[in-house]
């Protein structure tokens, strides 16, 4: 980053830090700097235009339009200590593309390696003001969406005590911060952020900006309906106040008579994964208008035809929904006779580098100390082409099996299994990366 750029962000934040307004919309509005979104609401389509861009792209037929690497950087303690784990990145992943794919959305996420760790005492609790965004400057990876995992996220406001955050998301770095322990929707909701995506009750409390309930007031003089240019800019997500406040530990919502500011009483969905619910595991739904905002976001990215799943690349980078398992401690668990089927692809890195190869997978398989004497994998074809492949098998002493496969077989381990067997399938067709195979345990 250039001396320019810094003087520039630095600017950018002593101005927002010291915005008297600033304090009133931080109250609200954590996961985005929505003072300096203005031209939100301009350049937004209308609903029409979003409805269109569903129907164009056949909505509901679930097939993915998108895939988007996702990189992480995981602060710890300056000795490298309490970090994050790459199991726990799966997780992240699994719940990402989880909510993704019950609603629908087309959009899909996959690991960008290498996974990056910043050590260092002082970030290990970052702070929301001074050096949120500072770090989302400094580490970012291109063509794909950051992800910092902290262990805290600390706002500390003048004249106020200090508040623990669970994410956000940095309009002016595009870097997505979430905690460790945070729910399984918050990644979700601060990517939401990324793909244009606001606060159904943004500006609730304003008179002028909040979102009335009525779905078909007009902007005063004009034809314009207040749902398309207030509070989150979309129709089919109803107004709502600040739902942290109006619902509770089972998703009902106790705001009866909270009104906006026509004196009419907030009918709200309490399931929307852009709402601030109570309790967070209430989050599940995007609307379909949420959908299409998320696609043309997408779709405006500078990266987008790099991420796009066309005829051209629909094999490419094939990820499949076992990933990321290319390390022991992100290995999937094998369980009996349920096949999984697994893809070797590229990950897209950027223009004008070299894509990255997914050309190893881990599996595990915990033990049965009653029926040890013999284990058995089926290793057979799948719809992708079948690769020359090396199988290796370790338990707790180290590799135990080796073997280099050229056609689907069934692979008999004879050592007896104490706690956990490995498995470590690796890609030797260099040339070729792509491919696949279906794998099971059989009894
Ligand atoms: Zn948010």
């Amino acid at each position: 980053m250039n001396f320019y750029k810094v003087i520039f962000y630095l600017f950018i934040f002593i101005f927002l830090y010291f915005h008297p307004s600033k304090s009133q919309i931080l109250s609200d509005e954590e996961c985005g700097c929505n003072t300096l979104n203005v031209n939100f609401l301009k350049n937004k389509p209308t609903d029409d235009q979003l409805h269109l861009l569903l129907d164009s792209v056949n909505f509901g037929e679930n097939k993915t339009l998108y895939r988007i690497p996702v990189k992480f950087w995981i602060y710890r303690k300056s000795d490298g200590k309490d970090g994050f784990s790459e199991e726990k990145i799966k997780e992240l992943l699994y719940w990402l593309n989880y909510y993704h794919s019950i609603n629908n959305t087309g959009l899909s996420y996959y690991l960008k390696p290498d996974i990056r760790y910043i050590d260092n005492n002082r970030l290990v609790k970052l702070k929301y003001i001074l050096q949120a965004p500072f770090q989302t400057a400094f580490h970012k990876s291109k063509a794909c969406i950051n992800v910092h995992i902290a262990d805290k996220l600390k706002l500390k406001r003048r004249n106020h005590n200090s508040r623990n955050l669970s994410g956000t998301y940095n309009a002016i770095t595009k870097g997505v911060i979430i905690v460790k322990g945070s729910s399984i929707s918050t990644l979700t909701h601060e990517i939401g952020h990324y793909l244009g995506l606001k606060h159904p009750h943004r500006f609730w409390k304003s008179k002028l900006l909040g979102e009335p309930v009525s779905r078909t007031k007009e902007i005063r003089g004009t034809h314009i309906k207040m749902c398309e240019k207030k509070g989150d800019g979309l129709c089919d997500t109803p107004a709502e106040p600040n739902l942290s406040r109006f619902t509770d530990d089972n998703c009902k919502y106790t705001g009866w008579n909270v009104s906006d500011s026509y004196g009419v009483v907030y009918v709200p969905n309490t399931d929307n994964i852009m709402s601030y619910t109570k309790n967070r595991e209430c989050r599940t739904q995007f609307t379909k208008e949420q959908i299409a905002l998320m696609l043309y976001t997408a779709s405006k990215n500078k990266y987008s035809k790099f991420w796009e799943v066309t005829d051209k690349n629909t094999i490419r980078f094939n990820f499949d929904t076992y990933e990321p398992d290319n390390s022991r401690n992100s290995s999937t668990e094998l369980n009996f006779n349920i096949k999984q089927t697994h893809t070797f692809h590229e990950i897209f890195n950027s223009p004008r580098k070299e894509t990255f190869k997914d050309s190893v997978d881990w599996l595990f398989i915990k033990c049965d100390t009653t029926k040890q004497s013999e284990t058995k994998i089926i290793i057979a074809k799948s719809d992708a082409e079948f690769p020359a492949m090396r199988i290796r098998v370790y338990n707790s002493d180290g590799l135990i099996y080796q073997k280099e496969i050229t056609e689907p077989e069934e692979i008999k381990i004879n050592t007896p299994c104490k706690d956990v067997l490995y498995i470590q399938v690796i890609n030797i067709m260099f040339e070729n990366i792509l491919g696949g195979y279906s794998i099971k345990l059989a009894e």
